[in-house]
């Protein structure tokens, strides 16, 4: 049942030209725990802007840009192993994959290019081949790095 003002997995919402709502309901360990989540207005408008300043332009570099990890809900961040006080609970923060590039270009890009200075955190996991990237908040301003 759809509930205005509420927003899961099955959400048609479009945020921008690439990005749908639902792309940040997303976890390959724990799907069953996606399917429980949901944002609610504030948190989507965060979506928004995350999709507006940070992954839409990274689109627009790239090419296909893939969430990894999306929205967690603090069950499906602690059930992935992530950080205490993740921004990924706030709705501001994504794990992406361009399969077009090397993330590690993708990782330069938003440390040195147009998006550099709506970034709070960039962090390039080489092994892993993903990079995260969040808004910025009071706790996390303009940091880049390799994990
Ligand atoms: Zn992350």
């Amino acid at each position: 049942m759809s509930i205005p003002g509420r927003y899961g997995y099955k959400s048609k919402l479009r945020l921008s030209e690439h990005f749908y709502v639902k792309e940040f309901f997303v976890s390959e360990k724990r799907p069953d725990l996606v399917r429980k989540m949901y944002v609610y207005d504030p948190k989507k408008d965060l979506l928004f802007l995350l999709v507006t300043f940070i992954l839409q332009p990274v689109r627009w570099a790239f090419g296909k840009t893939t969430i990894l990890s999306g929205y967690r809900s603090p069950e499906l961040n602690s059930a992935v192993e992530g950080w205490d006080d993740s921004d990924h609970m706030r709705g501001m923060a994504a794990d992406i994959f361009c399969s077009e590039v090397s993330m590690e270009a993708v990782y330069l890009w938003a440390k040195t290019g147009i998006i550099k200075d709506r970034i709070g955190q960039c962090i390039w996991y080489p092994q892993k081949n993903f990079v995260h990237i969040s808004l910025p908040t009071p706790k996390h301003r303009a940091e880049f790095f390799e994990l």
